[in-house]
């Protein structure tokens, strides 16, 4: 949707990405370590000095103490450690529970390591379906996926289904696999509800997060993987082979920023609530209905009032006639869906915003 919007001059809000940079102290610092030198490989499991800011990080955000050196791992964005977790438990048959809207990655990761990815439904307000999840469990359940903040639909999942699923996973003796990328992105004062925060969960999950999301950077791809020490061993036997090692500079530089500015993601909540405040008051007059945003920086709408296009047909009718590029929802779905929802990534300056919402309050 990208290069479409980009053949078409279209204001870009498909993509989740930033039209802005990181801070400018990140920027410094990677340039200051590129230029004073260090600009070979940094150890496999990651720079010391970042995997204990991690650590410090989770100590103060959900209360547990990890082991720097054997329970953290520094990936090549979040993306490598999903692959790597899946590829380090899920066997040939081993059966994977995705929940549906699902970021694209898992599926794809589950097939290739030999496993089965069984697919669960979502409610239609994006919270989890007990019934239909328990259905899908069973003795060759490897593994389940879960995505809080939740990309595509902006929805997170509450204390009390975290328990559930805790219950859920040890009944059925599973691992869990936690892809918390927007974890700083939570808004109206919720707590974000870390698989860490969950003491049997965390000796079961492998818990994954993202800079890219956290300090504005997608394209430098850090990210890491918190897991047991006995995961995290079988996680670094993948990853060794995989990326080896991730961007030395960038990883020194992330170092700095979280010891040194940790405001930058303390502030994140406001930040982007202020953005889709702007976004929702913008789109307040249009015909798109929108659904509730809890964290993440996309937007669902519900487009049903202004056409009958199905999603895909619709989201390249908007990126071609009205010059605005969205992500229609039914890509991130296993089973054709009859709705008419489309995600916007309001990771954007204000005024593309604004522009963006003039153009859709024309319809
Ligand atoms: N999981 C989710 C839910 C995401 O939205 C993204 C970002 N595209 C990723 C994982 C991958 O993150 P990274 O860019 O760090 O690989
Ligand atoms: N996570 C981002 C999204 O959902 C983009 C990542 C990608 O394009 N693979 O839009």
């Amino acid at each position: 949707m990208s290069q479409y919007a980009q053949q078409h001059q279209a204001i870009n809000l498909s993509q989740g990405f930033p039209d802005f940079d990181g801070d400018d102290f990140l920027k410094q610092r990677v340039s200051h370590y590129i230029n004073s030198g260090l600009n070979q490989y940094a150890p496999m499991t990651g720079l010391v000095q970042l995997r204990e800011q991690i650590a410090n990080k989770i100590d103060s955000q959900y209360g547990l103490e990890v082991c720097p050196d054997r329970q953290v791992t520094v990936t090549s964005g979040a993306t490598e450690a999903l692959f790597a977790a899946i590829m380090a438990v899920v066997k040939t048959g081993d059966e994977v529970v995705v929940l549906d809207p699902a970021y694209d990655s898992y599926d794809p990761a589950i097939r290739l390591a030999g496993g089965k990815a069984v697919h669960v439904a979502l409610n239609d307000d994006f919270s989890i379906n007990f019934d239909a999840l328990r259905q899908a469990c069973n003795a060759r359940t490897r593994l389940l996926i879960i995505n809080s903040p939740h990309n595509p639909s902006g929805a997170t999942i509450s204390y009390e289904d975290m328990l559930s699923l805790q219950s859920l996973v040890l009944e059925f003796d599973t691992l869990l696999l936690s892809d918390e990328v927007y974890e700083h992105i939570i808004f109206d004062g919720a707590d974000h509800q870390s698989a860490l925060r969950f003491s049997e969960l965390a000796q079961r999950s492998f818990v994954v997060s993202s800079f890219g999301k956290t300090f504005h950077t997608t394209g430098w791809k850090v990210g890491y993987c918190v897991a047991p020490a006995e995961l995290s061993t079988e996680f670094r036997k993948v990853h060794q082979y995989l990326t080896f090692s991730t961007s030395t500079p960038m990883q020194a530089a992330i170092a700095d920023t979280l010891a040194e500015k940790p405001e930058l993601w303390q502030n994140l909540p406001r930040f982007y609530q202020q953005k889709r405040d702007h976004l929702q008051q913008a789109l307040a007059p249009s015909r798109l209905k929108l659904l509730p945003c809890r964290g993440t920086y996309f937007q669902v709408v519900d487009y049903s009032a202004i056409s009958d296009l199905n999603e895909l047909d619709f989201a390249k009718w908007l990126t071609r006639e009205v010059k605005v590029a969205v992500i229609p929802i039914s890509v991130f779905y296993q089973q054709p869906r009859e709705q008419k929802l489309a995600r916007l990534c309001f990771a954007k300056n204000e005024s593309t915003l604004t522009q963006a919402a003039e153009r859709l309050c024309q319809l």
